[in-house]
């Protein structure tokens, strides 16, 4: 049996390779490696745009909408090179992953039209407004209240965690327009403009010394009716939706960057001398061995999908296996670095694999935590019982 993608692809895998690298080496050399989803924002912006011009920014959608009708093995090609040629984390992922999908297959004509340019071309930077202090895992608990006056409705509330919150353009929020209903009754979802006077998005500090994500507060803020998606009270449906599109492909081709960390690991290992410490050894085989599980659950999805099958049978469990896998490795690189680990690049903050370490306590939180995920397989995955709600 060859796990492989198609010959036929390489064209297409050079084709990209060749792109990112001259842009990579050339104008967005600053940028390159860079870890921090909100340093650099203009040239983060730039690099945006510089996707969106090549038609590289959202291969996976239809031509109309700036994309490539890329297939999903295309998709995985393209995300793979990226990281090998150290590309940034894109700015404009929350667009591109998760808004713009969303805005294909439940938006209206006047909502793609006006929406979907932008994030093509990478002209906006998007944010999600989902978790509140009271309502992460259990989002149904939203308290943020949205009521409609005239053309448009005014939000009063907060959201928290909000990643890019501070550079975002725009923000999609799960508010509750039914006055009195609970759980995921009563929700509507809006695309709400965030340079206004009623949004207030204070950056928050996290143990890498960064602040990628904000809490975010709404205080009579505005958006306009036309940009409800679905209808009102509906909200929890595309809420998941959207929520589907960030567990499924998208996830994929981030084994590429695991690599680049990995492969960072071992050549410390082997300049320090860890290399030779027998624990450490078995540790770094380990992590080999679980990038390879990983490489080939990510291709069994991938055939999935390609079959037109539901991609969830392997999807419910990669989130879990990556996101241990990934905070195990950060251990590694703390063992093999050694006391040089814990020292910051500056006084403010930690770069490079300390940084990685840091942030990978949060794989196994943000997208669904681990025990999250451990319901969804059991429940979804596997059909037992569901755990028993509101006790
Ligand atoms: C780096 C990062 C970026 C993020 N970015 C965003 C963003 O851009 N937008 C956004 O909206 N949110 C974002 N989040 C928030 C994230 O979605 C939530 O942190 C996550 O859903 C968990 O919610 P919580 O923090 O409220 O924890 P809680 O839901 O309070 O959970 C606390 C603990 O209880 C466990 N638990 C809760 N319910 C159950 C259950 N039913 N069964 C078993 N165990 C349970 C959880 O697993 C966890 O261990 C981000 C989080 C992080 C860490």
């Amino acid at each position: 049996m060859q796990l492989a993608f198609a010959p036929e692809l390489k064209a297409f895998r050079e084709e990209a390779a060749d792109w990112l690298n001259s842009q990579l080496n050339g104008p967005f050399k600053a940028i390159r490696s860079q870890t921090n989803q909100v340093d650099n924002v203009e040239e983060r912006r730039a690099w945006e745009a510089a996707l969106g011009a090549a038609r590289w920014s959202v291969i996976g959608w239809p031509e109309q909408w700036g994309g490539r009708n890329a297939s999903i093995a295309q998709q995985i090609i393209f995300a793979e090179e990226y990281a090998r040629a150290k590309g940034p984390p894109r700015a404009g992922h929350l667009g591109v992953e998760l808004m713009g999908p969303t805005l294909i297959a439940m938006g209206n004509d006047d909502q793609k039209q006006r929406f979907l340019p932008d994030i093509a071309g990478g002209k906006a930077i998007w944010c999600q407004g989902y978790s509140e202090p009271g309502a992460g895992s259990d989002l149904a608990n939203v308290k943020t209240k949205a009521r409609l006056e005239g053309d448009r409705y005014i939000i009063d509330g907060q959201k928290i965690w909000t990643s890019m919150g501070t550079i975002a353009d725009w923000c999609f929020v799960v508010a509750r327009t039914e006055p009195g209903s609970v759980g995921g009754k009563g929700l509507s979802f809006l695309m709400v403009p965030m340079d206004q006077p009623g949004v207030d998005a204070r950056p928050i500090r996290q143990m890498t010394g960064e602040a990628e994500f904000a809490e975010v507060f709404f205080d009579g803020a505005e958006a306009l009716a036309i940009d409800r998606i679905g209808n009102e009270g509906d909200g929890w449906r595309v809420a998941m939706a959207l929520l589907g599109f960030e567990r499924g492909v998208s996830t994929l081709a981030q084994q590429m960057h695991f690599r680049n960390e990995l492969d960072e690991v071992i050549a410390i290992a082997r300049r320090n001398g860890k290399a030779n410490d027998p624990i450490i050894r078995q540790k770094i085989a380990q992590a080999h061995a679980g990038l390879k599980i990983m490489r080939y659950n990510g291709l069994r999805m991938l055939s999935d999908g390609e079959g037109g099958a539901d991609l969830s049978g392997a999807a419910y469990t990669y989130k879990l296996y990556w996101s241990q896998w990934h905070r195990d490795l950060g251990e590694l690189a703390m063992d093999v670095l050694g006391q040089e680990g814990e020292i910051g690049a500056s006084e403010e903050r930690f770069d490079g694999l300390p940084n990685m370490y840091l942030m990978s306590r949060s794989d196994t939180i943000y997208a669904g935590t681990d025990q999250i995920q451990r319901n969804i397989i059991s429940e979804r995955g596997l059909g037992m019982p569901r755990e028993p709600r509101g006790k």
